[in-house]
Order: structure tokens, then sequence, then C-alpha cells
């Protein structure tokens, strides 16, 4: 792998992250996203991400200072990626809005440049075609707080070049990552594939009035030694993802079940703002939840 210059397209939550991220581990980075007003909002999360390394990873003001320097900012597509060895693509989960931004990248893009999506729940065969090179199109995926979540999901399409999934693989563990590979696409990757089965049957057992939140989540803990049980995870994902995956589920298959779940997290969290950790309450009140109890066990 020689990668030394990487563009992040999108600076939203994601996108953000992998940029300061890469900076931070000594790549040239350059953000890109649709105009300068936006560009301005990403640069005004700099000195919060710098704390934040601070707190969390003990980053010294030298290794702050340098990531500074190793970004810079752009709404010019063609000037972003005019030396780009990687292009990670972090826009908004959307196919149309991706398909567009492919089709404008694959105009003015080198042809030495590899493009990552970093989409959550888009298979990159998806949009292999419209990135005018396949076989140097592949999935990257990262976890929210990159820094601590340091997960890198690298999953090739069917005719990603080898070498592309091997320099990818390197590149995740030159910025820190514990890189993951997936030798076949799979929607969800593998964090997604074993979490979202998890949290729909927890929250079934609830609709379904089987157990309440607490006995679910200690018999979780208990039984398999995890610290957090799958409503303790819920209220970190954000209760708003799991009420609009189950929406989507109620528009494509009309369950009765999931009918039941949208109106019980509509009418006992959404409605009364209470998100996650988000907000400070969901199915647990923070800083201080329940589970973290001394005698939660017991
Ligand atoms: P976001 O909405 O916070 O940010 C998207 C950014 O893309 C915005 O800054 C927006 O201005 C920009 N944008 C919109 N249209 C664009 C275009 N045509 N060209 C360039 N930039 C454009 O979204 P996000 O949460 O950062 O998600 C981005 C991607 O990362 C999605 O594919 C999502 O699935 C994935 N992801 C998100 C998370 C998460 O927890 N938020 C986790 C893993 C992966």
């Amino acid at each position: 792998m020689n990668y030394k210059n990487v563009t992040v397209a999108g600076s939203g939550v994601l996108g953000y992250q992998i940029a300061f991220q890469t900076a931070f581990h000594g790549f040239n980075v350059t953000v890109y996203d649709i105009n300068d007003a936006v560009l301005d909002k990403a640069k005004a999360k700099f000195e919060n991400m710098c704390e934040v390394f601070k707190r969390d990873l003990n980053a010294t003001q030298e290794q702050l200072d340098q990531t500074r320097q190793n970004l810079s900012y752009t709404s010019d597509l063609a000037q972003a990626v005019k030396e780009a060895d990687l292009l990670i693509e972090a826009v908004p989960e959307n196919p149309k809005i991706k398909i567009e931004f492919y089709h404008k990248l694959a105009k003015v893009a080198p042809e030495k440049t590899v493009f990552v999506t970093n989409s959550s729940t888009l298979l990159p065969s998806q949009f292999a075609e419209s990135t005018g090179r396949p076989s140097k199109f592949l999935a990257l995926h990262f976890a929210n707080n990159i820094w601590i979540h340091n997960t890198a999901e690298v999953m090739s399409h069917a005719t990603t070049d080898p070498q592309n999934f091997n320099d990818v693989i390197a590149f995740a563990k030159a910025i820190g990552m514990l890189a993951l590979p997936l030798h076949k696409e799979q929607p969800g990757y593998i964090l997604n594939s074993l979490l979202v089965p998890l949290l729909s049957a927890a929250t079934n057992l609830l609709v379904n009035e089987v157990a309440d939140v607490q006995t679910i989540d200690k018999t979780w803990i208990k039984a398999t030694g995890a610290p957090v049980g799958p409503f303790g995870i819920l209220d970190v994902v954000g209760i708003t993802t799991a009420y609009n995956i189950n929406k989507i589920a109620v528009e494509q298959t009309n369950d009765p079940l999931k009918i039941k779940t949208v109106k019980y997290l509509k009418e006992n969290f959404i409605d009364k703002n209470k998100l996650g950790v988000s907000t400070g309450e969901g199915f647990y009140k923070y800083p201080n939840p329940a589970f973290q109890d001394s005698d939660f066990l017991k």
C-alpha cells in the first residue's frame, strides 16, 4: 500500500471523523463537500475532535498541530481528487445521491484513485458501474466514534481487484483500525448481521410482553458475560434508528408485530424525546444507567 493522499467526500457525522482520524495518522487529507458553508461547519468540528482525542487517546498538542496541517478543505471536486490515491465516500445514505456523486467523480478522478464507500446498508455492487472503475472500488465501513469504536469492515464486490482489497486493509491498519476482511458481499457487513437480529429479538420480547427491559438485559449480560444488554445497546445506537428500521419494515411487510413495535416506540420514546444516551434517557437514564449499578444482577 503506498497511499499518501486521501480525499474524504462528505464531511457529516462519519466523514469528518474519518478525515480527522486519517490526518491524525499522518496522511494528507482533503475534505470535500457540496459547498463552502457546509465545509465551514466541518472546520468548526476540529477543536472539538482535538479535545476528544486528548481525552480518549492522550493525543499530544504536537500530534494535533500536525493533524491540522494534514487537513485541507475544498468544494471543488476536481481539485479535491487531483492527487488522491484513495477516495473515501461518506455522502448521504441515498442511492440516487451516491450514484450521481460517483458519475461526477468518475469524470474528474485520476486513473490511479481507488474509491471506497462507507455505506452502512447499501452494497458496493450497486455502485460499481457508476464509478467507472469497478476493479478499483470496494467498501470500507467505519463505526460511529471511529477513534474508540475502531472497526473497519473491508468488503469487495465480485470484480474488485484483490490487490486493492489488500491495500485497503493495510490502509485501515495504518490509520489505527482493527481491519475486518469480509470474503463475500454481505448486507449489513458482520456487525449489523449480528446486531440487528439481536436488537430486533429483544424488542419483540418486550413488545410481546414476554419480559421487561431489565430482565431481558440481565439475561443477556449474565448468560454471555457481555457488559451491556440489547436495550443498553439500543440507547447508544439511538431509538430513532430502531424506530425508522421498524417503520420501513411495516411499509414493506405490514407485519402486525412491527406495527405494534412502531406504535410502542413512538408513544413511549419518540414522542417523549427519550431517544437514548443522546437525550439523557431511553430505556435507561444517563449518565448512570441502572445496568451499571453494582446490584443490577443480584
Ligand atoms: P451525514 O448526513 O451526517 O453527512 C453526509 C454529508 O454528505 C453532509 O456533510 C452532506 O453535506 C454531504 N453531501 C451531500 N450530498 C453530497 C454530494 N453530492 N457530494 C458530497 N457530499 C455530499 O451522514 P453520515 O451519518 O456521515 O453518513 C454518511 C455515510 O456514512 C452513509 O453512507 C452512512 O451509511 C455511513 N455511515 C454512517 C454512520 C453513522 O453512525 N452516522 C456509521 C457508519 C457508516
